[in-house]
């Protein structure tokens, strides 16, 4: 089981927000980070957050005895996050569509192993009725014990299906497969150790261009709301939710976040000594010699310093940027923003956002995005422009179509401006 796992070493990131505490240690969410600078590869890694993938690493590769490593890392407990949508999937069944979690053919393949292996009576009494199967195993965590092992009877009857549809058909399961095995033997693991499995249904989201935003979705059971998506409000009236019957506020259940990747990592919590050691230690049980232990870890830690380093500079140059815009470009101007994470943080009338234009194209910069915020929520307007003259064109356009309140800019100063620009003393 070990060796099929090639050794590779992800970064551990535990969460801010512990999903609860158990006995044994405290169980936090875990993410998988790649090893990549890029920040494409960053923003991919926090969609994918919660694959499970470095969770199931550590679990599969300690012996139960051990306590899940908790003697070296207290915050790692048992964890198991089951993420059936979007961009990765951790069940085949679901496939990598989102509307395939409400699939018709997810639904008739659990409902028909649940009669074949005589599941119904057991399972109801176990876990809460809900409109669709799949949404009712996820709702309580720790699964309960006695619903562990049922769930490890259909599941494991759900992937031998499975393998035998990929099999015949030749389709890929683009490792989908191995992300339910690892679930299964997870789930086999709880029932046979009795160790609590925790789990977490992800609720409906997106990571993208520096914001977080989680869709309205039901509290409960994480169905997605049936409202429309990417609207900034919603109504708070509660409504019944279809998959299982709770009431719940979409616009309490939806959130948009500015994602500051403030994440703490491993390494921060550990300090670097000790997450070398972690690091070599997870390696080696993943079926790594000592030796090339050593050696993965020591290369990738450089190509972390050298990452952090870079990192640190583009930081400091997209700050002088920000402070230049703010102490020249907006220099004496109104800013409406309520600064509350809702708007963005610097907001103008649209005589302002002419001016804006106007100082932006007298230091030779350009204007990248205009947007319209309004009251209601009913008129927000996001547009990319290029010039300071296609974005009067674009603000007339906005104008014209009755968008008169609020406006964000983003512009884009040239770095050699900006380096000889020098802040007034006492700033
Ligand atoms: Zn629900």
């Amino acid at each position: 089981m070990i060796g099929r796992i090639p050794p590779r070493l992800s970064i551990l990131f535990p969460n801010a927000e512990p999903i609860r505490d158990c006995a044994n240690a405290r169980a936090v969410d875990l993410v998988s980070s790649v090893t990549s600078a890029s920040l494409l590869s960053r923003l991919h890694c926090r969609a994918t957050k919660t694959r499970g993938m470095t969770i199931r690493q550590v679990v599969l590769s300690c012996p139960p005895s051990s306590r899940l490593l908790a003697d070296c890392l207290p915050c790692i407990g048992f964890v198991a996050t089951v993420r059936p949508m979007e961009t990765t999937a951790a069940l085949p069944a679901v496939s990598v569509h989102f509307t395939k979690r409400y699939s018709k053919e997810l639904q008739e393949q659990l409902d028909r192993l649940i009669d074949r292996l005589g599941l119904a009576s057991k399972l109801d009494s176990v876990f809460p009725q809900t409109g669709l199967q799949w949404f009712r195993f996820w709702i309580q965590s720790p699964i309960p014990a006695e619903g562990a092992a049922l769930l490890h009877q259909l599941l494991e009857a759900v992937y031998d299906e499975d393998a035998q549809a990929y099999q015949s058909s030749g389709r890929s399961d683009y490792g989908q497969q191995a992300d339910l095995s690892a679930f299964v033997q997870s789930l086999g693991r709880s029932v046979s150790s009795n160790i609590p499995l925790h789990v977490n249904l992800t609720a409906p989201g997106h990571t993208d261009f520096g914001w977080y935003t989680i869709f309205s979705h039901c509290p409960r059971c994480k169905a997605a709301a049936p409202v429309e998506r990417w609207k900034r409000k919603y109504k708070d009236e509660e409504i019944e939710c279809a998959i299982c019957g709770a009431k719940y506020s979409p616009a309490k259940t939806h959130s948009a976040k500015r994602d500051n990747w403030e994440l703490k990592e491993l390494r921060d919590v550990l300090g670097q000594a000790e997450f070398e050691k972690f690091a070599a230690r997870c390696l080696v049980a993943q079926g790594a010699s000592e030796t090339d232990a050593a050696q993965i870890v020591q290369k990738h830690e450089e190509g972390e310093r050298q990452r952090r380093e870079k990192w640190a500079k583009q930081a400091e140059a997209s700050r002088r940027h920000q402070r230049f815009v703010e102490k020249v470009i907006y220099c004496g101007l109104e800013n409406l923003s309520p600064r509350d994470d809702d708007e963005p943080e610097w907001l103008f009338s649209p005589e302002d956002t002419e001016e804006i234009f106007r100082r932006c194209e007298a230091h030779g910069g350009k204007v990248l995005y205009l947007s319209h915020v309004s009251e209601s929520g009913e008129h927000d307007e996001y547009l990319q422009v290029s010039w300071p003259t296609s974005a009067k064109k674009a603000l007339q356009k906005l104008r014209e179509k009755g968008c008169n309140e609020k406006f964000s800019v983003t512009v884009k100063i040239p770095t050699e401006v900006v380096d000889q620009w020098e802040e007034p003393r006492g700033k």
